[in-house]
Parts: C-alpha cells; sequence; structure tokens
C-alpha cells in the first residue's frame, strides 16, 4: 500500500455534496453511513475528507476500466 489516498480509495465520492464543494480536493468517505446530525429533521452527514487523506480502512480503486 504505497499510495493510500481517498481519491484512489473505493469509498471516496467526489461527488460534491455534504457542503464539500467550496475545497477543491475534498470528497465524501462513503465506508460508514452518515452520521452526526445537527438537528433532528436533518439529513445525517458523510464525512468529509481530503483526497490527500486515507486511514486504515483504504481499500484501492478497482481501476482496470480507467
Ligand atoms: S477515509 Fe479511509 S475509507 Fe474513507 S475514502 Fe479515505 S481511505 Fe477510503
Amino acid at each position: 500500500m504505497t499510495s493510500a489516498h481517498c481519491d484512489s480509495c473505493k469509498f471516496f465520492d467526489e461527488h460534491k455534496g455534504n457542503g464539500a464543494a467550496a475545497q477543491g480536493d475534498a470528497g465524501l468517505c462513503r465506508f460508514n453511513p452518515p452520521v452526526s446530525q445537527p438537528a433532528p429533521e436533518s439529513k445525517g452527514l458523510w464525512p468529509v475528507v481530503s483526497s490527500e487523506d486515507w486511514c486504515g480502512h483504504f481499500t484501492a480503486e478497482m481501476t482496470a476500466a480507467e
């Protein structure tokens, strides 16, 4: 695992939702379900991560078709 980065992880979602739009390299980590609703009527939030972040759950994206 020489280049474990969120942007090459299968759980990284580069779709700019969840307030991540203002951050150029940010995306959402979809490893776990959404967490920490700010209010009962609010939607849960996906963790926002940088493309250069990584964690112990890193799983390489299947890149054969890219
Ligand atoms: S935080 Fe971990 S599981 Fe989530 S996208 Fe980054 S490396 Fe993957």
